[in-house]
Parts: structure tokens; sequence; C-alpha cells
């Protein structure tokens, strides 16, 4: 097997591609692909070799990520945007003996100390001229096309680093099977995406949200993948229009700001069948707002990079409000409390995975990998509740538990009660040392546009809806959330952020 395979068997005229604007259809892509798995080939890249990827959402990214894997190489996807020490530092964890720069990631590499990674043999750049031991893609694809190499299921396809919200971020290892599993689990699932959908992909790449399900399931049936580099809202629209877009993999803060986006017409959205949401809590508001201004019903899943990433969806069962849906595929899930007993059905307990798509370990990190995967199964840390219909609700992160005076506070239900008033566009809460009751819930909020509200309203607002403990003990004023360019709320960096 390769997972590279997704993209052969499709109609060689069908657009495969679009990527700024301009499109590559299934043979043309089967045709690059294979002449840059020669090149690779021929450039000296063999099999297990880490080939870093700093590229934008764009051709390029695409068409090195297939090839990469294609000859059974590794390949590391990168934020092309990261501050050079990030870079070096992840570089230096997976000492890839090859980077690829796309246009947007020249300037990040310019800043890179390359003596930090002497692991690198070849750097290949995708826009301008070969120097040294610099190469370009479109020397590499003038060679002759190589053929899919064929690995076994358990090779290791990529090296991904988690968001690092709650912690230091870590390579997760993704196999050829985990990733082709995560696809096929949902192939049962009537309304996914199939060929004849457009997918307007933003989520980036280097996240595994957008490289397996944005990029990965649209390939694997033979839709069109509408590559967008940066999100706004207006243009989005534009784009969703004209390309008669049929399927938005999103993330909160997309939604957020559509949902605020008081000039959109009501049918702005009228060729979206399928608007997905995860990576983050969607506030239950947001979709309200997103239903009553454009009959849209954003559809939530969860998941998780270890997970390849998807775990459940609310594509076949339709959205239940602060639901992310039921689980996908022959996925086992179980909900367990500290001892690891199975909870009740209706009680909260840590979520537990066990599948193919459960990833192999974090790089060069036994320890960290003990402590997620043990017997086969992923700890995932997310604690939730299952009801008797099989919907899972997310309760929070084990980790960002607030302890008041011995209660328990999850900062999720109180960001959610803030959210839901009208002049919140949206709110992050996190706990702080108190000298009496241990932790304190201290709250950072967005206010919606020309919208206005205090501290006492807001508070009041929460007594009517939470128990005096879950309510902010202090409501902080900003202009935004800090979130990752994945779209999740960094809750850890909130204490830095700026006062409105
Ligand atoms: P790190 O492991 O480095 O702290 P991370 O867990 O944020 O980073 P990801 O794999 O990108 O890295 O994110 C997975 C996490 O995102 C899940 O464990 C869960 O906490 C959260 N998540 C995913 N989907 C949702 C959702 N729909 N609602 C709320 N949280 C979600």
């Amino acid at each position: 097997m390769n997972l590279a395979d997704m993209i052969e068997g499709h109609v060689d005229d069908r657009v495969a591609l679009i990527s700024r604007n301009r499109e590559t259809t299934y043979g043309e892509l089967r045709d690059q692909v294979a002449r840059l798995r020669g090149g690779l080939s021929s450039a000296g890249v063999g099999q297990g070799d880490r080939v870093a990827i700093m590229c934008g959402n764009n051709r390029y990214f695409v068409i090195t990520y297939l090839a990469t894997i294609g000859i059974g190489a590794v390949a590391v996807p990168l934020n092309p945007a990261s501050p050079a020490h990030e870079l070096e530092d992840q570089l230096a964890t997976v000492e890839p003996t090859t980077v690829v720069v796309g246009p947007t990631a020249m300037n990040s590499w310019a800043r890179v100390d390359r003596s930090m990674i002497p692991c690198v043999e070849r750097v290949v750049i995708a826009e301008g001229e070969p120097d040294g031991d610099v190469l370009t893609i479109a020397d590499l694809l003038r060679s002759d096309p190589a053929p899919l190499v064929d690995v076994e299921p358990d090779h290791l396809a990529v090296l991904i680093f988690t968001s690092g919200t709650a912690g230091r971020s870590k390579a997760a290892m993704l196999s050829h099977g985990n990733l082709a599993s995560n696809i096929e689990q949902g192939s049962t699932v009537t309304d996914r995406t199939r060929a004849g959908d457009v997918v307007y992909s933003v989520l980036p790449m280097f996240h595994i949200f957008g490289l397996n399900v944005a990029l990965g399931v649209s390939l694997s049936v033979g839709a069109t993948v509408l590559l967008v580099q940066r999100f706004d809202p207006a243009t989005a629209v534009q784009s969703i229009v004209q390309r008669q877009v049929t399927v938005v993999p999103g993330a909160p803060p997309m939604w957020i700001a559509f949902s605020h986006f008081d000039e959109l017409p009501p049918d702005a959205f009228a060729s979206v069948r399928l608007p997905l949401s995860g990576a983050s809590r969607l506030a239950p508001a947001v979709a309200d707002r997103m239903e009553e201004k454009f009959g849209l019903t954003i559809l939530e899943g969860y998941g998780l990079t270890e997970a390849s990433p998807v775990v459940t969806n609310s594509i076949e069962s339709g959205r239940r409000a602060g639901s992310v849906g039921r689980v996908l595929g022959t996925q086992e899930v179980r909900l367990v409390d500290d001892d690891g007993n199975d909870v009740p059905v209706g009680d909260a307990g840590e979520i537990r995975i066990k599948g193919p798509n459960v990833f192999l370990g974090y790089w060069n990190d036994q320890e960290a990998t003990d402590r997620v995967l043990v017997d086969g199964w992923l700890h995932t840390g997310d604690v939730g509740v299952v009801d008797d219909e099989g919907f899972l609700y997310l309760v929070d992160r084990a980790k960002d538990l607030i302890i008041v005076s011995g209660f328990n506070v999850f900062p999720a239900e109180v960001e959610e009660v803030l959210a839901s008033h009208p002049a919140v566009a949206e709110a992050g809460v996190l706990g702080v040392p108190h000298p009496h009751d241990g932790e304190a819930v201290k709250a950072y909020v967005v206010l919606a546009d020309g919208a206005s509200a205090d501290e006492d309203q807001l508070v009041e607002h929460c007594l009517d809806y939470m128990a005096r403990y879950k309510c902010p003990s202090k409501i902080v004023f900003v202009d935004e959330l800090p979130r990752n360019p994945a779209g999740k709320l960094m809750r850890r960096e909130l204490e830095g952020t700026i006062l409105a």
C-alpha cells in the first residue's frame, strides 16, 4: 500500500487543485507527483528520510507531500510563518535531510541558523534560481517519473507537530496505515465529501485537520481542492460563491467571523453542503447565528493529531447542539474515571480511543508516548460525556480544569455562557492563583463589533446560568483572543493578550 495512492484512479481531466487561480487536473497532478518522486529520488532522498515542507496552502505543498510519501520518505509539514527559533527547534528535533521552502516561507527560512541543523543535505525552493546545495522544484519536475513505492501500513508517512495547547508541541508519528484508515473510516458516511465537491481549503496543511481532512479526504474521493493561503471573511465568501464551493472544513474563528459579518446576503452560502467545524469548541450561540442568518447548519466534529485526526463527526447524524457527533467508523471509544473504569452513560470521563488510526507515538520521546499510549489505547486527556444515543459532548481538557475552593470548573462552560451574551463575540477563560480559594476564574472577552457591556453586566449574565463559584471573579476586555493558525484557542497565552 501507499497513502499517496489517493490520487490514482480519478478521471484525468477533473480539476484536483485550484491554487492562486491556477487549475491542476488529476491527470496533471499525477504526472507532476510522479516526476517529483523521480526528482527527489535522484537528488538522493531515500526511504525513511525526513523531508521538511515549509509551504503555505499551495500546489507546491501538495505535490511535495504526495511525492515524499510516495517514495517512502517522511513528510514533515511545518508552519512557514513560525519564528526562526521555533523552526530551528522543530527541524533539530526531526533532523530532515531535505527542506522544501515555498514562496511564503523564504523570509522565515532566511533567518534560520543552518549551523543548528547540520543534518540538512539539500534545500529545494519552489520559486527562484538553483544555487549550490539549493535545488528548485522546477528542476526536479524535469526528471523522469518514478513509480509509487509499496510500503507496509505501519511505515512512517508523516511527522506532524501537535498544536502545543497543553504544553510544548510534540512531533506525532503517523503511518501510511493510520492516515489511510482515518480517510477510509469516513467512507461509510452517506453524505461525505465526494467527487464533484469543491472543498474550500484554508485550514493550514501543517495541521492534521487541513492535511488529512481538507486535503486527504478530498483527494481520495476525487473532489476539487481550492487552496487558500489566508482567511478573511469577505474574500472567502467571494470565492465560495464564485467557485460554487460545497464543502467548508473550518474552525471556530471562521464561523465566528462569518456569523458577525453583517454585509453578507442570506444566500451567501447557498452552494455549501457540508460546513464543518473542529479543532476547538464552537459556541452553540455561533452555530445558532449561522443557522438564523444563512440557514447553514454547522456540523461539528472532534479529533486530535494522535488519531489522524477524526474521532467523531455529525455528518451522518446532523447537528445536535453542543455535541461533536458520533464515533466515526470502527474506532473503539471508552470514557473512564480516574481509576480507568468505564463510567455509566451520561457521566463524564476521560476519552480513550483504540483503532488503526491511532498514531505510532511521539518522535524520539518514549516517555511522552508511554503517557498517552497504553495497551493500544490512546489517552486523550479530553473529558467528555456520551448520551444513550451515542452522541459525544466534550466537557473540556482535563489539564485545563480550574479548582475553586475544591469545586471543579471547566473553562469551556464559562466561555460558552459568556459567548451566549449578545454583546460578546468570544471569550477565553483560565484559572489564576487565588490566596484563599486556590484558584479563581478569570475571563478574557472580545466584544462584538459596535456592542458594549461592562464587567458587572457580564457577571450578572453568568449568575443567571451558573453557580457563583463558576462565575469569573475578573473579566478583562481584549481586542482578540490568542489562537494558533489552526484556529485553536491558546488558553495558556491569555495572560499576555492586548487589552481593548
Ligand atoms: P498539544 O497536544 O500539543 O497540547 P493539541 O492537543 O491542541 O496540542 P491537536 O491535536 O491539534 O493538538 O488538538 C487536539 C485537541 O483539540 C483535542 O484533544 C481537543 O482537546 C481539542 N478539540 C478538537 N476538536 C474539538 C472540538 N470540536 N471542540 C473542542 N475541542 C476540540
